[in-house]
């Protein structure tokens, strides 16, 4: 193809021509490690599959296509994606943090790599100073997520990456909330995207899996290096997995947005909710921004995650066990709608570190399912009002 490819058609071509023996219309699940070669160093383009597979290099092509980047690596999880590009740093490096970045990257930096002589602060991204002075003794990389977990925050990408590159460093954001349908970081300055493939790109609850984007050409190069060196790779089923998740991503994130949009505006008529979270509600901190950065097609959407503030602890449990469509489970991002109770789930490791979560808080994954049966299902938990 001669011009490039909107999101929705590269979703489902870029990488997946049909396959030239066969004419098979998907691209099958090379399932094999190694490549018969027909003569010592003449191959077809694949000696050993963790350096590369077929299937893999398929996905990779279309993650780079919907993310409109250079480049784009496969990895075996989100964490595996985020520590192999924490590997281009070297021993003395500094880092940023948002505070709210998800538990396992906090945990990486903390408790895993602080031993190889990298540090780390955490730095509350939505302010701008703050940002800016904890930059001014230099810093390598800055690593955030927009909209944030679970308070949903949104920040502003150009002025980090302003404030990244101004202090010599680059801009890494995890883009696994709004995914690259919605928002596209490159565009923004951000420097690389990180995905945990295992939430919405995949869709289906069903793999576990990561990712990286670039288009820096020499980082690119080294994190294809790192890739092989480290060999956290997906495997060519969790590969196909996560490429056939792709081809339906647009249309998820926009059922995903519609049903959280409906279940968001529900929530903040009701006068036993506290606070409503969710960046598509006029009025929220960061509607204006997110109104910027996260859109499809032209139109402001503003993905699949909302959270609340119920009038109590024992309320916010008690919805979260009263539900019977929305399951009562960590993660996110899949067809199937999640409910979770933030200060005991996913956010537990918080307790006693000054930035815990509030106790009454409940986090929604919004799934696809019809958005009446969700409403009627919240309704029942919650009991009329
Ligand atoms: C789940 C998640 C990760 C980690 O991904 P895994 O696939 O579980 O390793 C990283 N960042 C965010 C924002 C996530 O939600």
């Amino acid at each position: 193809m001669t011009h490039r490819m909107r999101f929705e058609t590269a979703a489902i071509h870029a990488g997946q021509d049909p396959e030239p023996t066969t004419g098979s219309a998907v691209v099958p699940i090379f399932q094999t490690s190694t490549y018969a070669q027909d003569g010592v160093g003449v191959h077809k383009g694949y000696e050993y599959s963790r350096t590369d597979n077929p299937t893999r290099h398929a996905l990779e092509t279309c993650l780079a296509a919907i993310e409109g980047a250079g480049h784009a690596r496969a990895f075996g999880s989100g964490m595996a994606a985020i520590s192999t590009l924490a590997m281009t740093l070297r021993s003395g490096a500094r880092v940023l943090l948002a505070t709210d970045v998800y538990g396992g990257t906090y945990r990486l930096f903390s408790k895993v790599l602080t031993d190889f002589g990298i540090s780390f602060a955490t730095v509350d991204m939505t302010d701008l100073d703050a940002v800016r002075n904890a930059a001014g003794d230099g810093v390598d990389l800055m690593l955030v997520e927009t909209p944030g977990n679970p308070m949903l925050k949104i920040l502003d990408l150009e002025g980090l990456a302003e404030i990244a590159h101004a202090a010599g460093g680059q801009l890494a954001v995890d883009n696994t909330f709004a995914t690259m349908y919605l928002q596209r970081p490159l565009d923004f300055g951000a420097d690389v995207v990180t995905y945990s493939g295992t939430k919405y790109l995949g869709g289906h609850s069903d793999l576990v899996a990561g990712s990286l984007a670039t288009n820096d050409d020499s980082l690119a190069e080294r994190l294809r290096f790192l890739q092989n060196s480290i060999g956290a790779i997906p495997g060519p089923f969790d590969s196909w997995l996560l490429l056939r998740g792709l081809k339906t991503l647009g249309i998820r994130m926009r059922a995903h947005t519609a049903g959280a949009a409906r279940i968001a505006a529900w929530l903040a008529e009701r006068d036993d909710v506290v606070a409503v979270n969710y960046p598509g509600l006029e009025g929220f901190a960061g509607h204006d921004l997110a109104r910027k950065q996260m859109s499809a097609q032209g139109e402001p959407l503003f993905g699949g995650m909302v959270s609340f503030e119920a009038s109590s602890e024992e309320r916010a449990l008690a919805i979260c066990e009263g539900t019977e469509v929305f399951f009562l489970a960590e993660s996110l991002g899949g067809v199937e709608s999640l409910i979770e109770h933030p200060g005991r789930m996913t956010h537990a490791s918080l307790a006693g570190s000054g930035i815990e979560v509030s106790p009454a808080l409940v986090r929604l994954s919004v799934g696809i399912e019809h958005p009446d049966d969700l409403i009627a299902d919240l309704e029942r938990a919650m009991g009329g009002k």
